[in-house]
């Protein structure tokens, strides 16, 4: 992995942390009840759940928003969502019977997180030098890549799976919009990236940049 950048298996998905000096940013928090788990990964590297200071979820899936509840009520860190995935979770019942797809149903049945602050394209993260977050929507319509040009690394969330060990398009059940995938998989292609962080696959560094202007074209 990448020096001060760990990747923590919680409940569903993995998370990741970026130690950056005295402050932790965690990306993602798995389903419920992953809280137990990040705690005993931050006991044994010697830190705790209080140095959490920010919480980003790269998009509104039950396996990544799951564990915020717990985890920012320990830490009181800060959450950041896009706002698209912030309304999406809003979705009633009534939204959900006029648009029956697998992206509304799991809406219906997942929490959002209390306080999430609105986190848009093109902010920079003050993690690393500056951690840029990218709006690539296609797997969620508020879904995000968060891109450290210092470590030449993006974490990818769910837009990305791994295929056979391939890099591959996002699952298209779990998916709402494949166009919209491909066009945001075609702006990671334009970056200087050495190593992908996936949620659910181990990472990806062979030739990154290639992997990716495959997928995109
Ligand atoms: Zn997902
Ligand atoms: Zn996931």
């Amino acid at each position: 992995m990448l020096p001060n950048v760990h990747a923590v298996r919680l409940i569903g998905a993995q998370a990741y942390l970026l130690v950056d000096r005295d402050e932790i940013t965690l990306v993602d928090a798995g389903h419920v009840g992953s809280g137990r788990m990040l705690r005993a990964y931050l006991a044994r590297i010697g830190r705790s759940v209080e140095h959490v200071t920010r919480i980003v979820c790269t998009h509104g899936h039950p396996d990544h928003i799951g564990g915020v509840h717990e985890i920012s009520a320990w830490s009181g860190a800060e959450v950041l969502l896009h706002p698209a995935d912030s309304e999406r979770l809003r979705i009633r019942f009534r939204d959900v019977i006029a648009n029956f797809a697998p992206g509304p149903i799991v809406a219906l049945l997942t929490r959002a997180p209390a306080h999430a602050r609105p986190v848009v394209d093109g902010e920079e993260l003050p993690v690393f030098g500056g951690l840029r977050v990218l709006h690539t929507p296609g797997h969620t319509p508020g879904s995000i890549c968060l891109y450290s040009p210092a470590g030449r690394f993006v974490i990818v969330g769910d837009l990305l799976q791994r295929v056979k060990g391939n890099v591959a398009l996002p699952n298209a059940f779990f998916s709402d919009d494949m166009d919209e995938a491909r066009k945001s998989i075609a702006r990671l292609a334009a970056l200087d990236v050495e190593t992908i962080l996936f949620s659910h696959y181990p990472p990806y560094r062979e030739d990154s940049r290639k992997a990716l202007r495959a997928l995109a074209s």
